[in-house]
């Protein structure tokens, strides 16, 4: 694995966007098609796909319905392998699962076109209408909201639910895509660009059991490690943060109409708690990895006063940014009387479901090339956020959809799904829309993760005056609800 500067992973990408993209296509083409050639399997009969996606978790099952439901795509072979078992959900479990992911607009529309919203919505989805986003340090708050109640900001879905919903779908598309589980990848061999004497035409996939397959194009939607993008050396910058995520289902201390969506930001990192219903919601708290090992020891009680105490506890204020930070806020209102939102509290947690608690370690990860020679990676295998603005399996969507519009078009051209042309628009279309965000979220993270008083007067100041503009909220809600 190569390693760059963390500086040359955000110039790498948005390079590729400022700068002309024939000129950029011209030199991508000719570097990315040297890479290893295998020789030809003695059997040599494998069978060809068309598409083969490896890695069937939400952005790789949300691929393969995808392509299964494009009508310029019908007739094509497709095949989705995944490691894991089926997940099928013959009933609504009774209790909720701590794996959560808040599902924008955006993708709510692109799940719904590819038929799989409605069996999202038939098992269980929370809408939510606002958000309210405030500082450990100082009273400094943003509340995002619609102005219309009639429209959602964003969908808690259950990560287990959405990955059932998508196979329920991918089963009413049987003639169009075939699915494999417990269908682990254990090797690839790349083929050359242009046909050599000793060379595959197209990438070859062994599984496990020793079967091979082969396939046009193979789109990457492996996870974080991503196997497709170890195997291609595709350079990437990634490193872990000092936190890790305590995820966890919480019972409020009583019933409220729940659509609020609530995140602080403490000095050791973000906590969030989002609505599933009027008595349960959802905990990822980012906090150090010594912090979170002792809130997954803690006992139950103890641990719900450490979370109630981490949404309403003052003692990381101090005077001077407070009075500093009223005094803006009354020059702001003396500016603009009716502007900004008023302050809302956060219910109060009772209790926690049994076993819920789990940890996840974070950290941020960017392949500087999405594509390769009759390859594309998507989701996290391509890119990797952290959660606190909740956008990891959002930005993956966006991914499925532009590679769906882009590889359909092809196939109504009548172009080689694989060749590099179309894969070069999919990387700066996906590029030019993910590093900005990966860069605002990763500015975040850092800009929070200290109460040194001049940067907690900065972040204040900025907060407030940003609660004050609605133009300004607008903008940030549509950014990150495409
Ligand atoms: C605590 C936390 C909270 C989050 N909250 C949000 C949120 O609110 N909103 C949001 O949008 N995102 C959120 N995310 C991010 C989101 O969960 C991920 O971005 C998303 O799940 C990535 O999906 P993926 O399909 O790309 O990868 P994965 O979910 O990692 O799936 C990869 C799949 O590939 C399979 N696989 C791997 N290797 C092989 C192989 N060799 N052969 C065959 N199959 C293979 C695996 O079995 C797996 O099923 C959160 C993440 C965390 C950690």
């Amino acid at each position: 694995m190569h390693k760059l500067s963390r500086a040359t992973l955000f110039l790498n990408g948005l390079g590729r966007c400022l700068i002309a993209e024939k000129y950029v296509s011209a030199i991508k083409i000719t570097s990315r098609g040297f890479v290893c050639a295998e020789h030809r399997d003695e059997s040599g009969k494998n069978e060809v796909y068309d598409v083969i996606i490896s890695g069937g978790g939400l952005v790789g099952s949300a691929m393969a319905c995808s392509l299964g439901m494009d009508p310029n795509l019908e007739g094509k072979k497709i095949l989705l392998l995944e490691a894991g078992n089926k997940k099928v959900m013959d009933k609504v479990p009774d209790t909720y699962s701590t794996r959560v992911s808040s599902i924008s607009p955006g993708s709510a529309s692109f799940l719904t076109g590819i038929g799989a919203w409605d069996h999202i919505t038939q098992m269980r989805c929370k809408p939510y209408k606002k958000m309210q986003v405030w500082d450990a340090c100082s009273d400094a708050l943003i509340t995002f909201d619609k102005d219309n109640l009639e429209d959602e900001m964003a969908y808690i879905v259950e990560n287990d639910i959405a990955v059932a919903a998508l196979t329920k779908q991918l089963d009413s598309l049987s003639d169009n895509v075939q699915v494999q589980y417990r269908s682990k990848v254990v090797k690839y061999a790349w083929p050359m660009p242009h046909q050599a004497a000793d060379s595959i035409p197209w990438v070859k996939v062994t599984l496990a059991s020793g079967e091979t397959v082969q396939t046009k194009l193979l789109i990457g939607a492996d996870g974080p490690n991503s196997m497709v993008r170890r195997a291609l050396g595709i350079p990437t910058v990634k490193w872990n943060y000092d936190q890790s995520a305590v995820v966890a289902v919480l019972n409020l201390s009583e019933p409220t109409e729940n659509n609020v969506a609530w995140q602080r930001f403490l000095p050791t990192g973000p906590i969030a708690m989002l609505p599933l219903s009027d008595t349960e919601s959802s905990l990822v708290w980012s906090t150090s990895h010594r912090l979170a090992e002792e809130l997954l020891e803690l006992d139950e009680e103890s641990f719900v006063d450490a979370i109630n105490s981490a949404f309403w506890s003052n003692e990381n204020q101090s005077e001077l940014i407070e009075t500093a930070g009223s005094l803006f806020r009354s020059a702001l209102s003396v500016l603009m009387p009716s502007a900004g939102s008023p302050r809302q509290l956060p219910p109060s947690v009772a209790g926690i479901s049994p076993k819920s608690r789990v940890m996840f370690p974070l950290g941020i990860g960017h392949a500087s090339e999405y594509i390769r020679h009759r390859v594309a990676l998507i989701g996290d295998a391509a890119h990797r956020v952290h959660p606190l603005a909740g956008q990891g399996a959002n930005l993956g969507f966006g991914d499925v959809a532009c590679l769906t519009k882009l590889l359909s078009q092809a196939a109504f051209d009548g172009k080689d799904l694989g060749a590099i042309q179309h894969l070069l628009e999919y990387e700066t279309e996906r590029q030019r829309k993910n590093l900005p965000m990966m860069a605002a979220i990763d500015l975040m993270k850092r800009l929070y993760s200290t109460n040194a008083a001049p940067v907690v007067l900065l972040r204040t100041f900025g907060l407030q005056a940003a609660n004050m503009i609605p133009t300004l909220k607008e903008q940030i809600m549509s950014f990150a609800s495409k």
